[in-house]
């Protein structure tokens, strides 16, 4: 049967609260944690209870979490898999759920909610992993199904250091038509013909700063599957930007643009479509929690993906500002589910215009600079660390568009020559700081943006949402 993402939504939450498992609400993006820079996982929120430091009397949780990671973004638009924003739906345990009883509610609810075919499912355990291979096989997948995969797929952690363990994920094979053909095509493989929608993580291990891994106090669960992967293997596409929810974001792009989306296609105006469209997600969400644009940190992250978005606009011909109207379209599709968005949508869209106009004039600026930097150059020869720096600091340009567009051009940039400048400049604002009206300035809007409320998660159709408090 085809779903919505609406409805997937509420039957994940609605299984896992049938199995006695508590719904929380998603956490804010802006993490209650310092080791984190943004919520990138549902487990976020529940490191505490894994650290043994909180207890929680239900057998579990469950949850539908904002998620943005940035480790992805170069790939963003360049396949159907990857957001820079997504929702991950998750359950989670902290003892008292065996590895047996986790990967049972799994396979029931996508062989017997979600009613997908066991011949398209596959499965990886950890290398070491005798255990979860065996479960696997004990709920009826067949040996075939079952691929073993070693740290980089089947190892996961959050961060750098807490709660991490071995995993086991689930596949859905889109078919041979999208894969590479090779004989021994399996999950895995670098082709887009198996795609990952859900982890089981087994956190085991607490990792410390020196790199150390005791155990913690439980064998626990923390589970993750992405909404946007499943909605498209329900709605039968290969690519999320083709379900219910970036559709219309496409359209939009096509419609200003006056360009042609199409689906199969992973680079030009197709690409920077669907860049568009995700950025404006997280634009959207990032603001709406209080991010604002910024030099360093979450700013920094809000800062790139909005100026990547202005600056593919560009790459499309659009000339006049454009992406207020994109935070109108995600309100349409996502404020049921989140409505603070409609609640913040006049500072999101006063912030997002002030920033595009700003990054407009520079942009046409720096870009006259840049390219007259790159035809500067001999073939291959790299654009040196002092042009990236004035671009930088005097153009506002992200280090990461001046790459990509000297990249376009044949050349790379010198990061190294970048960075020591940076460390320069920072050393001699620091010197400067003291004292400066303007640092007190900046603090009263960073403890704004501190003071919003966590975007609360509302869009199941369940009442002990009123009980459901972090
Ligand atoms: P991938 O290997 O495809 O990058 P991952 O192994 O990094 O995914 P996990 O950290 O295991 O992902 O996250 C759990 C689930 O969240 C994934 O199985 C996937 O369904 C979803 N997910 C992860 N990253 C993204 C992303 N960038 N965009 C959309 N969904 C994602
Ligand atoms: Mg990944
Ligand atoms: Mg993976
Ligand atoms: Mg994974």
């Amino acid at each position: 049967p085809t779903m919505t993402t609406a409805e997937i939504r509420s039957a994940y939450l609605n299984f896992f609260e049938s199995k006695g498992c508590k719904l929380y609400p998603s956490s804010s993006l802006v993490p209650d944690d310092p080791s984190l820079l943004l919520a990138n996982a549902g487990m976020n929120q529940f490191k505490e209870f894994y650290q043994g430091k909180k207890v929680m009397k239900e057998i579990g949780a469950c949850s539908c979490q904002k998620c943005v990671r940035t480790n992805d973004i170069d790939i963003i638009g360049a396949d159907g898999r990857h957001a820079s924003f997504f929702e991950m739906l998750g359950n989670f345990a902290f003892g008292g759920v065996t590895k047996g009883q986790a990967c049972a509610w799994a396979y029931e609810l996508i062989t017997e909610v979600f009613k997908l075919p066991k011949d398209r499912l596959y499965f990886t355990v950890f290398t070491e992993d005798d255990e979860t291979e065996a479960v696997w096989r004990s709920l009826g997948v067949e040996p075939d199904h079952i691929t073993r995969l070693g740290e980089d797929d089947n190892f996961w952690a959050a961060g750098p250091t807490g709660p991490c363990g071995p995993c086991s994920e689930i596949y859905f094979d889109l078919g041979e038509e999208v894969g590479c053909g090779c004989d021994t095509c399996a999950p895995g493989c670098d082709c887009d013909r198996f795609l990952e929608f859900w982890n089981l993580v087994f956190t085991q291990f607490d990792r410390q700063e020196d790199g150390s891994m005791p155990e913690l106090p439980h064998r626990n669960l923390d589970t993750g599957m992405g909404l946007e992967r499943m909605a498209a293997i329900m709605q039968h596409k290969s690519s999320f930007f083709d379900g219910d929810v970036m559709q219309s974001l496409i359209k939009l792009g096509e419609d200003i643009s006056g360009k042609t989306y199409v689906d199969d296609d992973y680079t030009g105006a197709s690409r920077s479509l669907r860049i568009i469209a995700d950025h404006a997600r997280s634009v959207n969400f990032l603001i709406s929690d209080g991010v604002l644009p910024g030099n360093e940190g979450r700013g920094y992250v809000l800062r790139r993906l909005l100026r990547r978005a202005v600056f593919h606009g560009r790459l499309l011909g659009i000339e006049d500002a454009f992406l207020g109207r994109f935070i109108d379209a995600v309100n349409d599709v996502m404020g049921d589910a989140y409505p603070s968005l409609l609640e913040n949508v006049g500072l999101v869209k006063g912030i997002v215009e002030a920033e595009e106009e700003r990054f407009s004039t520079t942009l046409n600026n720096g870009r006259v600079y840049l390219d007259e930097q790159l035809s500067a150059l001999a073939e291959g020869e790299q654009l040196p660390g002092s042009a990236a720096f004035m671009l930088h600091d005097t153009f506002g340009f992200p280090i990461d568009l001046t790459v990509e567009i000297a990249e376009g051009a044949g050349h790379a940039v010198d990061i190294e020559g970048f960075n020591a400048e940076m460390a320069e400049q920072k050393a001699r604002a620091r010197a400067a700081a003291k004292g400066d009206a303007w640092g007190s300035f900046n603090d009263v809007w960073t403890e704004l943006a501190d003071q919003l409320p966590a975007t609360e998660f509302v869009g199941y159709d369940n009442e002990s949402i009123e009980g459901a408090h972090v």
